[in-house]
This record gives structure tokens, C-alpha cells and sequence, in this order.
């Protein structure tokens, strides 16, 4: 029998990466429910190529317009994840790649229904994980992160209890801004952060990996996700990107778990649990040889990249990184519209983090759905009225 597959985010950068491995293998993977908003043109493609039996797409515009194109073709197509009609066999595979929170609800829809939920949605991850984890419980389905530093840890530290450990890093490339004179910071603008050296990555992400706000956003995840310590976690520039975590042991090991910067890596090895020859699925060769000179690691420079001072006690245990999260997509967006600068996007942060009703919302453990999204919305309408000049 075919392998159920649900991708979340289809049309995006590790949507379509997952969609072309499971592609090469259709006799295997039967590609039943793909997920989108805005992207009319590939929605349409993907619907040509790959039949699913579902599409949701959740922007109601697209959603009337790919519904009378395509309304004498078997493809459903949905405008909400809550159409989906039950099925008694749960899908076996999905791929969770939706940006930011508008992820969460449909992720934890899924791990109701899957069996395995790749992950690569941080967001989520950062702010419901203690849902996640209950929800698999009970449901017994098992989720495996993709982002390539939590597929790494993931991988070096598989049955390692706490107590092992002494140090996990996860790296960071630096972006594109790594060596550019301070001074010049206040004028970058988002086409400059949006060009990653390493990785082809969504909007979202690439401006996040430019002020390394993708790895506070990760070292959060990463907490959220493994059973380790907060403090044991670091991060360490590596501008090369090959090596992904490092985990120094107490035993006096220290492992390191080396890819080329190519996503199809933690997820296909993800999809076939390790079992896999990449060189059939990927453009890359496995040649670590090339390399034997790029492994190179440097301490994190605060004074360029202020960020990393927001991982603090409030952020690792309560709801700060929630708010963190909603206001820095806020950030990121306005900045992607032109409306604020590079630097604002920390100073307004901290502006944020430094409201009177800031610690009202971030003291809250382990909060549900609804709670989860009244601190969302209150981070995003301060974020608004900081950006419009009114706080
Ligand atoms: P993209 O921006 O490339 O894709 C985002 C996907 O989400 C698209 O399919 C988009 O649809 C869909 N989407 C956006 N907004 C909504 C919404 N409101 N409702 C429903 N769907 C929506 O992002 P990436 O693929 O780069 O990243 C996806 C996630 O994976 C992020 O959380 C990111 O942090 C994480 N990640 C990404 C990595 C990468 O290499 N790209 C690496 C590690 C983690 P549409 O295109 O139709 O608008
Ligand atoms: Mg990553």
C-alpha cells in the first residue's frame, strides 16, 4: 500500500524541496493533501502535476478562483484546514512547512491524523511544543525536526539523557551581513538580507538568518523540543554552514554532524529514517574531501548582532518567546515593506519587551490555544502601535 503524504505549505521553499522527493518515488508515496495561500500560479502547476486528492488553500481570493478553474477536475479544493473530511487511515507522512503561526493550528491538526509530522514550522514548535508533545501522546505519532540544526541534534544526541551533556552548539552561517561594517547596518535594505551566501531559503527566514534572529528562534525551539538544560546551548558562527550542531559530551567527546547546505538532506533522510542514497534524490555529491579547509567557527559578536541578548530566563521558560515570535513577524513584514529599517527591528523589540503589560503576558507557563493566541495578538497590536509612532 501507498504511503500517505500531507505537505503543509506546499508552495514554498522546503514545500517544494519535499515535494520533489517524495516526487522521484510515486510508487511509494501517494501525495494526498497539499497546502497553500497565496501563490495562484503555483497552485496551479502543483495541481496539474501532482493530483492531490485535497488542496486548502487558505487566502479565500485564491481560494474562489482555483475553485471555479478547477471545478470539473477530481481535485478538492478547500478554503480551511477544518474541511477536511475524516479519514479512518491516518497519513503517514506530513510535512509541516507553513511560515510563522499561521502554522500552528494546522500542525497540530496533522499530528492528530499522521503518524509522522516532519517539522520544519519553528514557529509552532516555539509556541504550542507543550501541546505538540501531548497530542502525540495520545495520539502516538511521532514528530521529527527538520530545521537541519534540530535534525542534527536530533541525530548526535538520539536516547542521551541530560545528564550526558555538557554543551550543544548550533551554528550560525553569519548572513549576509557578517563582515559588513557596522555603520552601514541602518541602511540595508530587504532585498540585501533576503540574499542568503548559503541557503535558499522563504522571505521570513532569510531575513531572520540576517540578524541571526533564526537562531535565537532556534535555540528556543531547540529547548522546547529536547529534554536538555537551557544553558547548555550556544551559539557559534560557522560561516561555511556544513556542520549544523555540535554536542560536546561529558564522556570528553564532542560530535558534529557535517551536511552540504542543501534542505533535501534532513528531510529525505527524515522520510526514509536514514536509509537513503542522496546522491539519487539530490544534485549534491556527498564529497566531504572538498571541504577540508572551510571548517571554520567564531564566537558570536553581540555588538552586531544585538538579538542574541533577547534569549534571556523569560524567553527559555514562559510565554516571552511567544511574544517575541508574533513581533518579530510583524517586524519582519514591515521591514520587508519598507515601512521600518534593519535596526528597528531590534529596537523595537526591545521597546516591546520593555512594556509595562509585557510581563502580564510573558509570565504565563505552558498556556492553551486560546491563551496562546490573546498573548500573539496582544504582541502584534504593541508591535503596530510602536511602528505607527502611537507608544
Ligand atoms: P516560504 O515562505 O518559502 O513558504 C511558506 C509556505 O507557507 C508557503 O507555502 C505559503 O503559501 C504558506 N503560507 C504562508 N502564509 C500562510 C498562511 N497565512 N496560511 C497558510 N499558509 C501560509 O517559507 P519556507 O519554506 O522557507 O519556511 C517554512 C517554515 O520552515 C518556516 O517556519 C521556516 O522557519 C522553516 N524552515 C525553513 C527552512 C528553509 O530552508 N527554507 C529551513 C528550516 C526551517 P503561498 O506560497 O501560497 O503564499
Ligand atoms: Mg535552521
Amino acid at each position: 500500500m501507498k504511503k500517505k503524504i500531507a505537505i503543509l505549505g506546499s508552495t514554498g521553499s522546503i514545500g517544494r524541496t519535499s515535494l520533489k522527493i517524495f516526487q522521484k518515488n510515486l510508487r511509494q508515496f501517494n501525495i494526498c493533501v497539499l497546502s497553500a495561500n497565496l501563490n495562484y500560479n503555483l497552485i496551479n502547476t502543483q495541481i496539474k502535476k501532482y493530483k492531490p486528492k485535497y488542496f486548502i488553500i487558505t487566502n479565500k481570493e485564491v481560494y474562489n478562483k482555483i475553485k471555479i478553474k478547477f471545478k470539473k477536475n477530481k481535485v478538492k479544493i478547500l478554503n480551511d484546514f477544518s474541511d477536511l473530511p475524516k479519514s479512518k487511515k491516518k497519513f503517514d507522512i506530513t510535512v509541516s512547512a507553513i511560515v510563522g503561526i499561521a502554522g500552528l493550528k494546522p500542525t497540530l491538526k496533522f499530528i492528530k491524523i499522521s503518524k509522522k509530522v516532519l517539522l520544519a514550522n519553528k514557529e509552532t514548535a516555539i509556541c504550542g511544543s507543550h501541546i505538540i508533545k501531548k497530542i502525540c501522546k495520545k495520539n502516538n505519532s511521532k514528530i521529527i525536526p527538520i530545521d537541519s540544526e534540530h535534525f542534527s541534534i536530533n541525530q548526535l544526541t538520539n536516547n542521551c539523557k541530560d545528564n550526558e551533556i555538557k554543551k550543544i552548539y548550533i551554528t550560525a552561517s553569519g548572513g549576509p551581513f557578517l563582515r559588513k561594517k557596522i555603520k552601514f547596518f541602518k541602511n540595508i535594505k530587504a532585498v540585501e538580507a533576503i540574499k542568503h551566501p548559503k541557503w535558499s531559503m522563504g522571505k521570513k527566514i532569510s531575513i531572520d538568518s540576517s540578524n541571526l534572529m533564526n537562531k535565537v528562534l532556534e535555540v528556543i525551539e531547540a529547548i522546547r523540543l529536547f529534554p536538555f538544560r537551557s544553558d547548555k546551548y550556544e551559539i557559534i558562527i560557522h560561516p561555511q554552514s556544513l556542520v549544523h550542531a555540535i554536542v560536546s559530551f561529558k564522556n570528553g567527546q564532542t560530535k558534529f554532524l557535517y551536511h552540504e547546505t542543501d534542505m533535501s538532506i534532513p528531510i529525505s533522510n527524515a522520510i526514509y529514517e536514514n536509509k537513503v542514497d542522496i546522491e539519487t534524490l539530490s544534485k549534491f555529491k556527498n564529497n566531504f574531501t572538498n571541504s577540508f579547509d572551510a571548517l571554520r567557527f567564531e564566537k558570536v559578536d553581540k555588538k552586531r548582532f544585538p538579538i542574541v541578548t533577547f534569549l534571556t530566563k523569560n524567553i527559555h521558560m514562559n510565554s516571552g518567546a511567544i511574544i517575541l515570535n508574533a513581533s518579530n513577524e510583524v517586524l519582519v513584514d514591515s521591514f520587508i515593506k519598507n515601512k521600518i529599517g534593519f535596526n528597528d527591528i531590534y529596537s523595537y523589540l526591545r521597546r516591546v519587551f520593555r512594556d509595562r503589560d509585557f510581563k502580564k503576558y510573558a509570565v504565563k507557563k505552558n498556556p492553551d490555544i486560546k491563551e496562546i493566541y490573546k498573548i500573539d495578538n496582544w504582541a502584534r497590536k504593541k508591535t503596530f502601535e510602536i511602528i505607527e509612532g502611537k507608544k
